[in-house]
C-alpha cells in the first residue's frame, strides 16, 4: 500500500504533519500518511506545468493519448479486486459497491474519455467577412487542481482525471485526508501504463493542502467535488483569480411518488436510492414526498425494508451496509436524530449506533422518520447518512413546489405510472439530474451536476470535454 506522493515522477514523502487513514469497519488505523506543504504543493504544480509543455505529452499524438488511457482502463480493470477491497478498507463501502460499482465505473470513464480524444473538434463558420477563413481549435487549458471527497474517492476522482487528460491537460490531485489509499493505486497504475511522470502528480493532506493548490497562480482550473460550504470558499478564490472552476456539490434529492405509483414496485428503488453507500452519496434521495392518503403505508414498508439490512464490514460478502466514513459522521447522523426527534417527527426504525461486534466501527442504523414536515431541518439540510425522511402532501399541484423549496439542485426521483404526470413533474423540478421510475443512475456518457447550491458546471459527456478545454478562434485571410 503506497502512503507517499507523487509529484514529478518521484514518490516522495511530504513535509507536513502526519496524518492517519482509519479502516472505518473497526476504527483502527489504516495507514500513516504526510500532509503536502505548500512547498509539496508548488513542486508538485511546476511539475504539472513542465510535462504539459513536454514533447512527451504536449507533443504526443491524440492516439497516442488514447492508447494510453486505455492501457490504465485496462491495468485498473486487471487489479480491480485488490483496488476494490482497498477502497472498502478506507471508505467502507461494501465489496457489492466497490467491486461492483465504483471500480467499473471509472473503468468505463476512461475508455469513454479515451474514445473521445480522436473526436475533440472545433468548427468552422461562415462569417460575414470577405476573404476570411474561420476556425475554432479547442485546446487543453494546463495544469488542472482535481479535489476530491471520501464518498466515492476513486471512482469521482477518475470522473475528473479521464476527461482532464483526454483533453491533453496534466493534473495535480488532492484526495479527500480521510480516503488517499484508492488514488494512490491509481497513480501507482498510471504510472506502470506509461503516462510521462508529471501528467498526473498525488499530494496528500487536508483542507490546507487543497487552499494551497487553489491559490497557486499556474494552476488554470480547479475541478471540485465536496461540500457546498467549501465549493462556495473554492468558487470565490477561483473568482479572484479568474480560474476555471467546476463544483460539485452537496445535495438533498426528493424522490417524489405520485398518487398513483406503484408503492411496492417503486420501495426497492427508494430504499437503495436512500441508502447506497450508507446514504453518503450526494444524490442519495432522503425526502420522500407520499400522498398523505398513502404516507403510513409507504413509510412503514420502507422502514420495515431498511431495518432488514445487514450492517456489518464491508469486506464480508452478506454485508449490505458498511460503515460511515468517519466517527465525525457517525455524530452528524445522531445530532440530525436528535433534531428530528425534538422537531416532533416520527422515528420508526433505527436512530443509533449498533452495539455489539460493530461498536468499535463508525456504524449507523439504517434510519427512517415519518410525518416530517418541510420546515424541519432534518428535511432541509443535508445530512450525509442513513438518515431518511418521508413527508406526507395533500395537493398534487403543490408537488413541484416543495421539491423546489431547497437551496439544493443536485437530483430527484420521480415515481409515476403515468407519463405524462412523471414528465410534466421532471420540467418542473430544479436538478441537474432526474430519474423517472429508477434508482439512481449514471454514464460516462450523461451529464452530471448540480443547479443552484448544488454546483457550477457539469462532468460526464461532452460537456466535460467542455471543461476541459478552451476554444481559439483562428481567422486566415484569403488574400
Ligand atoms: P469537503 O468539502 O469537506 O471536502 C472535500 C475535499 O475538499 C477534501 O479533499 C478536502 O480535504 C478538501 N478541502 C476542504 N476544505 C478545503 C478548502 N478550503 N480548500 C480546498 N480544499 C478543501 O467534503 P466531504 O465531506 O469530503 O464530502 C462530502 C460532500 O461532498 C457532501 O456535501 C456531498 O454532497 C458532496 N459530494 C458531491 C458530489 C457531486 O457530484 N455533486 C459527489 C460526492 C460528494
Amino acid at each position: 500500500m503506497r502512503t507517499d506522493m507523487l509529484i514529478g515522477g518521484e514518490w516522495t514523502t511530504g513535509g507536513g504533519p502526519a496524518f492517519t487513514s482509519l479502516n472505518p469497519a473497526t476504527g483502527e488505523v489504516l495507514a500513516e500518511l504526510r500532509e503536502a506543504t505548500e512547498t509539496d504543493v508548488d513542486a508538485a504544480v511546476r511539475a504539472a506545468q513542465r510535462a504539459f509543455v513536454s514533447p512527451e505529452w504536449g507533443g504526443l499524438l491524440p492516439a497516442a493519448r488514447a492508447g494510453l488511457l486505455l492501457r490504465v482502463a485496462d491495468l485498473l480493470e486487471e487489479h480491480a479486486q485488490d483496488v476494490a477491497a482497498l477502497e472498502t478498507r478506507d471508505q467502507g463501502q461494501p465489496l457489492g459497491v466497490s467491486a461492483g460499482f465504483s471500480v467499473p465505473n471509472a473503468v468505463e470513464h476512461l475508455r469513454y474519455y479515451a474514445g473521445w480524444v480522436t473526436k475533440i473538434t472545433g468548427i468552422t463558420a461562415p462569417l460575414s467577412v470577405p476573404d476570411v477563413d474561420y476556425r475554432t481549435r479547442r485546446e487543453p487549458l494546463g495544469v488542472c487542481g482535481l479535489i476530491t471527497p471520501w464518498n466515492f474517492p476513486l471512482m469521482i476522482l477518475v470522473w475528473k482525471l479521464a476527461p482532464a487528460l483526454a483533453c491533453g491537460n496534466t493534473v495535480v490531485v488532492k484526495p479527500a485526508e480521510q480516503t488517499s489509499l484508492s488514488t494512490l493505486r491509481l497513480a501507482e497504475l498510471i504510472e506502470e501504463a506509461g503516462v510521462p511522470a508529471g501528467v498526473v502528480n498525488v499530494v496528500t493532506g487536508g483542507p490546507e493542502t487543497g487552499r494551497a493548490l487553489v491559490r497557486h497562480p499556474l494552476v488554470k482550473k480547479i475541478s471540485f467535488t465536496g461540500s457546498t460550504a467549501v465549493g462556495r470558499e473554492i468558487g470565490a478564490e477561483c473568482g479572484r483569480s479568474l480560474k476555471k472552476v467546476s463544483l460539485e456539490l452537496g445535495g438533498k434529492a426528493p424522490s417524489i411518488i405520485a398518487a398513483d405509483a406503484d408503492i411496492d414496485a417503486s420501495l426497492q428503488g427508494n430504499l437503495l436510492g436512500g441508502l447506497l453507500n450508507s446514504g453518503q452519496v450526494c444524490a442519495a434521495y432522503t425526502r420522500f414526498y407520499v400522498d398523505a392518503r398513502r404516507h403510513d403505508e409507504f413509510a412503514e414498508k420502507l422502514a420495515g425494508a431498511a431495518g432488514t439490512l445487514r450492517l456489518g464490514d464491508g469486506l464480508d460478502p452478506e454485508t449490505h451496509l458498511g460503515p460511515l466514513v468517519s466517527a465525525e459522521q457517525v455524530e452528524q447522523a445522531a445530532r440530525y436524530v436528535a433534531i428530528g426527534e425534538e422537531e416532533g417527527a416520527e422515528l420508526l426504525t433505527g436512530g443509533s449506533r449498533p452495539d455489539g461486534a460493530l461498536a468499535a466501527g463508525f456504524f449507523f442504523e439504517p434510519t427512517v422518520f415519518a410525518g416530517v414536515r418541510q420546515d424541519m431541518r432534518i428535511a432541509r439540510e443535508e445530512i450525509f447518512g442513513p438518515v431518511l425522511t418521508v413527508l406526507p402532501y395533500e395537493d398534487p399541484e403543490e408537488l413541484a413546489v416543495l421539491a423546489n423549496d431547497t437551496d439544493y439542485g443536485l437530483a430527484a426521483a420521480i415515481w409515476s405510472r403515468d407519463i405524462g404526470t412523471a414528465n410534466r413533474l421532471a420540467r418542473q423540478v430544479k436538478a441537474g439530474t432526474v430519474w423517472i421510475n429508477m434508482m439512481q443512475g449514471l454514464d460516462a456518457a450523461a451529464a452530471w451536476g448540480g443547479m443552484k447550491s448544488s454546483g457550477l458546471g457539469r462532468e460526464m459527456g461532452w460537456e466535460a470535454i467542455e471543461a476541459y478545454t478552451e476554444v481559439k478562434s483562428v481567422w486566415t485571410s484569403l488574400v
